[in-house]
């Protein structure tokens, strides 16, 4: 907290405090000005590099939140039937001593591996885990997972580290590729901001995508490319840089594992092939292998996050990462770093509460990860979409628990009606949501979180190219009779007896405990919102020092990961299914001014976008008999939903495309309820079972005019 200014005369106070947004999961560092208990300004943090003042839509919409009176005011009890909204409004020692007398009996009769979580990646993620790892439950999962769960794998399988301890130095990239990245509706500021300062230093940009988005606007070169053979793309490109040896060679002796077997196996993949499978002319694929490495190593092919999302989709984010080691882009300027954490500076990082001493756990994982049936996704996120699968059909034992911590299972998990018949067979629903998001309106208890701007978080361990920590102070105090999320937990804990696990009274309390040891207090955040460990950048010397922690040492394009699990390195190329022609794949995406599942209700928010519209090729449409604006049925073999068409040019003939996290089903966020359709309840509950991701792009529709 900074700058308190007291005007006795009128008797109003004023201050600043620095914190961290929590409109996207981001965490942009940013500066709350708050006059009489009111918020009345948020900009992005001044002190940070490459926020400089700057929001995105949905970070300057956190006021929106705060004042919304459509969100979460008390502890609620269900009353109706699941899915009904009938409750009624409960005191805290009454909610959640129902959920401890519920969760006793559970854990009496089941087990603590009958308990699994499910959260928003989240700086109390460490008090989430100790919950479950203090009663015996391996079952924890995150968004992540849902998100870039083979992004994730596919970066162990090649460097030995995860996409997470990977940066990317937008500032000074001389050449970036994207992948349906959609890196200017799917915002990081501090991502934005770098890219710009780099395009307006000469910067290239290629943008690929079936869809015409703002960034495909913003980009130098724009293909359309026919879905889903992002990877055929992929495989052209690296033979041409092999054929013509364009890559880093100095470089790739040093550090690949396994060029030759590229070489061998990537003979066949050729320009011309590429062409037939993508669209996309073979001399502009040489075109640009060729731009790309006069650029090198400063050059980013962008590893994630949408793309060609299917059911092979580890291999593409491998391809990706290949290319960039090409070009000699891994722990480069301009290129990808590893982030480095404080022992780089002799410093010790922010104590986490996962580090006491907890029951030995000796049964699997809900979803099985790290068992011979599924071996490789990271279960630090675990694989959040086997969440129905496992509790219908008990495998691998009974569920009957699940708390929700503001993640959304039904709009997120693929199959809605699926989730929803898998939450059925529960014996206990806890949502702890700020809204009323569809889950907590499904849930048997509703425990409400304050807002970020209402709540002190736990310390956010910022590894980069400098260490540094920041912290979420708050801002103004709770609107309503809410909590902070890891008290929340510690409470229950209280009640079912694993309280000793949770050292603390209040958040400060616990903000001060993890500090112990790093050299700094809560006060040492006052000035800037942040401490650092060190002042300079930090680069590993790319010559000898480069740290890669694969078995050898190196970068393994023959990866010893997949490969002892019984995975192929350099599997042939097999096409994704075509859709018929009465059909097209679903395509989802996002926009600057939403996030997930989670702003649809926001006042300022809904007010510029309020519901989706589905993307639909003109000619295609037309051949329909559908109009722009016309309302349609989309189908799927799971779910189907009435929609709005946008008819246009914009988009490739094979797909249509809608934004992600509308169509809510919560009477009391009246903003969003019933607006547009939930992605969640077309897709089918497919997943790459390698790298762990959902195949969100694997679904056809019928698209018909109503
Ligand atoms: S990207 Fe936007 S919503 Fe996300 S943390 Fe930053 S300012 Fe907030």
């Amino acid at each position: 907290m900074v700058d308190v200014k007291i005007d006795y005369r009128r008797n109003i106070m004023e201050k600043e405090v620095y914190s961290l947004c929590f409109m996207c999961s981001i965490r942009c560092p940013i500066k709350v000005q708050v006059k009489d208990g009111q918020v009345t300004w948020i900009e992005g943090n001044p002190h940070v590099a490459g926020m400089e003042g700057s929001l995105c839509p949905r970070g300057a919409a956190g006021p929106s939140l705060l004042y919304d009176d459509q969100r979460l005011q008390s502890p609620l009890i269900r009353t109706g039937k699941r899915g009904e909204g009938k409750f009624r409004k409960a005191t805290w020692d009454e909610a959640l001593d129902m959920v401890g007398e519920k969760l006793t009996a559970v854990l009496k009769e089941h087990g603590g591996q009958s308990v699994v979580l499910g959260e928003r990646t989240q700086l109390a993620t460490h008090v989430s885990k100790t919950f479950l790892k203090a009663i015996g439950s391996p079952n924890h999962f995150t968004h992540d997972a849902l998100c870039k769960g083979s992004v994730n794998t596919a970066c162990r399988s090649l460097f030995g580290y995860t996409d997470g301890q990977m940066g990317i130095d937008y500032k000074n990239t001389k050449n970036i590729i994207l992948y349906g990245r959609n890196i200017f509706e799917s915002i990081s500021v501090k991502e934005v901001n770098n890219l710009m300062v780099a395009m307006e230093h000469g910067a290239k940009m290629t943008y690929i995508d079936p869809r015409v988005t703002v960034t495909a606007t913003k980009a130098h070169r724009y293909w359309m490319i026919r879905p889903g053979t992002d990877l055929a793309l992929n495989y052209a490109l690296i033979n041409v840089i092999l054929n013509e040896r364009l890559y880093d060679a100095a470089y790739v002796e040093k550090w690949v594992l396994g060029l030759r077997e590229l070489q061998d196996f990537i003979n066949p993949y050729t320009p011309e092939w590429a062409e037939q499978e993508t669209g996309i002319a073979a001399e502009a694929i040489i075109e640009l292998a060729r731009e790309v490495s006069k650029s090198k190593p400063s050059v980013v092919f962008h590893f994630g996050y949408r793309g060609a999302s299917h059911q092979n989709e580890i291999y593409l984010r491998r391809s990706i990462l290949m290319l960039n080691a090409l070009m000699g882009s891994i722990e480069s300027k301009g290129g990808f770093f590893f982030k480095k954490g404080p022992g780089e500076e002799g410093g010790k990082p922010a104590r986490k509460l996962t580090e006491q001493k907890f029951p030995k756990i000796d049964v699997p994982r809900f979803d099985k990860v790290g068992t011979p049936d599924f071996p490789l996704p990271d279960p630090n996120h675990g694989v959040g979409q086997m969440l129905p699968h496992a509790i219908l059909n008990q495998d691998p034992y009974p569920i009957k628990a699940f708390i929700a911590y503001r993640f959304d299972p039904i709009m997120s998990i693929p199959d809605a009606s699926l989730t929803k018949k898998a939450l059925d067979e529960l014996d206990l629903i806890v949502a702890i949501d700020i809204n009323y998001s569809d889950i907590a309106w499904y849930a048997d208890v509703v425990l409400p979180e304050s807002t970020y701007l209402e709540r002190t978080d736990c310390i956010q361990q910022a590894n980069g190219l400098k260490p540094q920590m920041f912290l979420r102070r708050q801002a103004v105090a709770p609107r309503y009779d809410t909590r902070d999320g890891a008290l929340i937990l510690k409470q229950i804990a209280d009640r079912i007896g694993t309280g000793k696990y949770f050292p603390f009274e209040s958040m400060d309390e616990l903000v001060a405990w993890q500090l112990e040891g790093t050299g700094f207090k809560i006060e040492d955040f006052d000035t800037k919102g942040f401490v650092a460990y060190g002042q300079k950048q930090i680069l590993w010397n790319r010559t000898e020092g480069i740290k890669f922690k694969t078995p050898s040492g190196k970068i393994e394009f023959k990866s010893s990961l997949l490969e002892e699990a019984g995975f192929e390195s350099f599997p042939a190329y097999q096409p994704v299914a075509k859709p018929n022609s009465d059909r097209f794949r679903l395509v989802v995406g996002r926009i600057a001014l939403h996030t997930h599942v989670s702003t649809q209700n926001n006042p300022y928010l809904n007010e510029l976008c309020s519901e989706n519209v589905l993307w639909i090729n003109k000619n295609r449409a037309a051949e329909l008999g559908i109009d722009n604006g016309d309302p349609v049925e989309v189908a799927s073999s799971v779910g189907k939903g009435q929609i709005t068409v946008k008819a246009t040019d914009m988009i490739h003939p094979e797909t249509v495309f809608m934004l992600h996290g509308f169509g809510h089903e919560a009477d009391n966020a009246s903003r969003s309820c019933r607006k547009g359709v939930s992605d969640a309840v077309l897709q089918e509950n497919l997943t790459d079972q390698i790298g762990g991701s959902p195949a969100l792009h694997d679904t056809f529709v019928t698209v018909t005019p109503v």
